[in-house]
C-alpha cells in the first residue's frame, strides 16, 4: 500500500469502486476516462510501479488470466490490451496496470 497512489486507494475501498471482476491477485475496474467503449483496467493488488518493477513471474502470469477472465465476463471477445511503462511512455499512473480496449 502507497498512501499516494491513487490505485492503492481504490483497492482498498475508498471510493467504492464496483470491480467488474478481482481474485486474490487483482481488481479489474473501469476506466474514469475511457479511450473505447469498453475500457478497463486490470491491476495487481499489491503496489508495483511499472512492469520495470515485477519480476514475479507467477503474478505476471495472473495479471494476463486476469485480462482474459475480465474480458469474458463482460461479454469481450475481441479486445486490445495495452501497458504503459514509464513517462515518456504515457504512464500517468504509478501503479502497474493492463489497459483492455474493446467494443
Ligand atoms: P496510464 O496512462 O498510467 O497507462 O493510465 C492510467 C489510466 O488510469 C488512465 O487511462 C486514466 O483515465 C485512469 N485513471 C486515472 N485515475 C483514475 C481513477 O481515479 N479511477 C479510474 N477508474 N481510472 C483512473
Ligand atoms: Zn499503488
Amino acid at each position: 500500500m502507497d498512501e499516494n497512489c491513487i490505485f492503492c486507494k481504490i483497492i482498498r475501498g475508498d471510493f467504492n469502486t464496483d470491480f467488474v471482476y478481482e481474485n486474490e491477485y487483482l481488481v479489474v475496474f473501469k476506466d474514469i476516462n475511457p479511450k473505447a467503449p469498453v475500457h478497463l483496467l486490470v491491476v495487481p493488488r499489491i503496489h508495483v510501479p511499472s512492469l520495470n518493477e515485477l519480476d514475479d513471474k507467477n503474478l505476471l502470469g495472473e495479471l494476463m488470466l486476469g485480462v482474459k477472465e475480465a474480458a469474458k465476463k463482460v461479454g469481450l471477445k475481441s479486445y486490445r490490451t495495452q501497458i504503459n511503462t514509464g513517462k515518456e511512455a504515457g504512464q500517468e499512473v504509478f501503479h502497474l496496470h493492463i489497459h483492455v480496449l474493446g467494443k
